[in-house]
């Protein structure tokens, strides 16, 4: 017996066509024996139309939030006239429709009144997005033959109340799953779950963090003791490079779990940053693929770093970031100063993408996302007051407009001559590298460029990825 996690994503339920053919691969699946759980998005566009609502009805925009009710309700409505027969199944689906979007106008509503909306409201409205749609999905199935119930997930996934961003309690989590939804399974139900959400232990929705129902879906993967995660999106699969830098991008039959890690943090839209960690002990496969193109492979996702003759696997950039100096020559040896300054960016919100030290001390750079440089900088200013005064740091230095460039593939720091291939190549690109970091993960290298030639950049090493695939 197999048991089979299917994650698809706002494409892929984004409208009655595509959501037939959802109907046909989770049907194709269920050969005797196996057992499927569903976990879906919202259609494509639902979460950020709702959260537009909210903040719309925030600032006093009544008309906005219900016309973005009365546009949602019809959206889905539609999709259930056309992937149902009439009958009470599809009476009862329309009305929870109903149900729901009035749900929204009420919290639209409450907002209005206040004119804020607090972090708790915001996970409310947002998960409207995954509970219409997989009761939408649910009913396609049932029509379609399978036995399918929409769940959703607040009853499976506890979290702590980090609202927009909550973290899985996992003992709790995993108990839940296997007394509320492993006997669902067992009586022949394929569970239809909503992705992206989680709640509280009293019971409030919150939210996963965007594009969040990958991670789900390796949630209930990791806690059900599937067999395989099955993320079904828009791409044949995990690509050498973004096709829209270079055209010559080709699907990756095989990359690791930490080489598709490395991908997702530096920029690849494929895959949540997250989604490996909870499969990763259990070593569950992990397959990428492409509800419009069922009969294509996909990228398999394992534990095991193959090498490839180039080493270079794929190339990925992350735009719109900026890289942060702390300089001064009383640095050097004085423990603490890049510890209170990565200490005083987490503390504002800032994300640190990568880190470099040059070994003489006297300066380090790291790199934030463009919106939050200006706050970092102030925040690690106020932070170091003292040292600045006393001139043993200069203070911190922005540069904007630089992009990082990310290589990855197996062994990558244990093979000597590849970082030394990389940089030949941007020197005889003439890009200037800016700064450089290896990942710990031994399978990445890391630098910063400027904007302007992170094109140039991609495409020349992208040079070296493909040669990996063809071999
Ligand atoms: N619907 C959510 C989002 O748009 C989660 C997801 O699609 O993964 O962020
Ligand atoms: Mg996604």
């Amino acid at each position: 017996m197999q048991t089979l996690t299917m994650k698809f994503g706002g494409t892929s339920v984004g409208s009655p066509e595509a959501i037939s053919n959802v109907a046909a691969i989770v049907g194709d699946a269920l050969v005797p024996d196996n057992r499927v759980i569903v976990v879906v998005s919202a259609m494509s566009g639902v979460t950020d139309a709702l959260l537009t609502s909210v903040r719309e009805a925030a600032s006093g925009n009544k008309w906005s939030y219900l016309s973005c009710a009365q546009k949602l309700r019809d959206r889905h409505e539609e999709a259930v006239n056309l992937l149902t027969s009439p009958g009470k199944d599809r009476d009862t689906v329309i009305n929870e429709i109903g149900v729901l979007m009035k749900q929204h106008t009420e919290l639209c509503q409450a907002v209005n009144i206040l004119g804020e909306a607090t972090p708790r409201i915001l996970d409310a409205v947002v998960s409207f997005g995954e509970r219409l749609s997989c009761r939408v999905v649910a009913a396609a199935l049932r029509s379609h033959g399978v036995n399918a119930v929409a769940c959703d997930a607040t009853q499976f996934i506890v979290t702590d109340d980090r609202y927009g961003n909550a973290s899985v309690q996992w003992a709790d989590t995993e108990q839940r799953i296997r007394e509320k939804l492993l006997p669902v399974l067992d009586s022949g139900i394929v569970p239809v779950i909503t992705g992206f959400i989680g709640a509280t232990r009293d019971g409030h929705a919150t939210a996963l963090g965007r594009g969040g129902s990958d991670y789900s879906g390796a949630i209930f993967a990791a806690c059900s003791d599937s067999d395989e995660l099955i993320i079904w999106t828009d791409v044949d699969g995990v690509m050498t490079t973004d096709p829209r830098i270079d055209r010559r991008a080709r699907v990756l039959p095989y990359v690791s779990y930490q080489e598709v890690g490395e991908l997702a943090f530096y920029g690849a839209k494929v895959l949540h940053p997250k989604t490996v960690q909870p499969i990763l002990n259990r070593k569950i496969p992990l397959r990428v693929r492409n509800t419009f193109n069922p009969q294509h492979q996909g990228t398999l996702i394992g534990p095991n770093g193959q090498r490839s003759e180039t080493v270079i696997k794929a190339v990925t950039s992350v735009r719109n970031v900026s890289l942060l100096t702390v300089s001064g020559k009383g640095m050097i040896g004085v423990p603490g100063i890049a510890g209170r300054t990565f200490l005083a960016t987490a503390k504002m919100g800032g994300n640190i993408l990568m880190i470099s030290q040059a070994s003489s001390e006297q300066n380090f750079c790291f790199v934030v996302l463009d919106d939050r440089a200006g706050e970092a900088k102030a925040a690690i200013e106020a932070e170091l007051a003292a040292e600045i005064a006393r001139q043993d740091v200069d203070g911190v230095e922005v540069l904007g407009d630089v992009a990082i460039v990310t290589t990855v593939g197996a062994g990558m720091q244990g093979t000597p001559g590849v970082a030394g291939r990389i940089f030949t190549v941007m020197g005889d690109n003439n890009v200037n590298v800016v700064a450089i970091a290896q990942g710990a993960s031994e399978c990445s290298i890391s630098f910063v460029v400027d904007e302007d030639n992170l094109q140039k950049a991609v495409i020349a090493l992208h040079d070296l990825a493909l040669k990996a695939v063809a071999v």
